[in-house]
């Protein structure tokens, strides 16, 4: 019998998370109706409520009060994503990424990736 994989550890499953958030947030729309900005927003509200990692969470809670998530479009949901994981690597000693790259890093860099 094969041996059961292990669950993500906390790290693992950041790196899975994030290559999520910033993929989604490069895929939302240039102009998103109303409906889709609130439902960005609870979606937000969730994953900060429902991140499986306590303190991580309770990081993101405090940092949607202080910084609102800004849903007006891709761009600045990027930004905002961006910005929100620099503040923890900035906690983890890890380098400070350069936001005006997120498209490039998460959707247009090399167009290779997706063949
Ligand atoms: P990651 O930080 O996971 O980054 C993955 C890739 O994203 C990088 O290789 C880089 O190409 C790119 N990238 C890096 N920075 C940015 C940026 N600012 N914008 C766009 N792209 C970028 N861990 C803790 O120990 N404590 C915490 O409080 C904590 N809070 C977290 C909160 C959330 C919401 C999430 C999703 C994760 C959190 N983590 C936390 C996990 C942590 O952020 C890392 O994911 C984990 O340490 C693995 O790091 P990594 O070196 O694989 O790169």
């Amino acid at each position: 019998l094969k041996e059961m994989p292990c669950p993500l550890d906390k790290s693992t499953l950041g790196n899975y998370t994030w290559g999520f958030l910033h993929t989604m947030a490069a895929y939302y729309p240039e102009t998103p109706s109303q409906a889709d900005q609130q439902m960005m927003k609870n979606f937000i509200t969730g994953l900060a409520r429902f991140y499986p990692c306590s303190y991580c969470a309770d990081h993101l809670q405090k940092e949607i009060v202080s910084n609102p998530p800004d849903v007006k479009n891709n761009y600045t949901l990027s930004m905002w994503f961006c910005n929100i994981h620099n503040e923890v690597n900035e906690r983890l000693g890890k380098p400070i990424f350069d936001c005006s790259r997120v498209f490039e890093r998460w959707r247009d860099g090399n167009k290779n990736c997706f063949e």
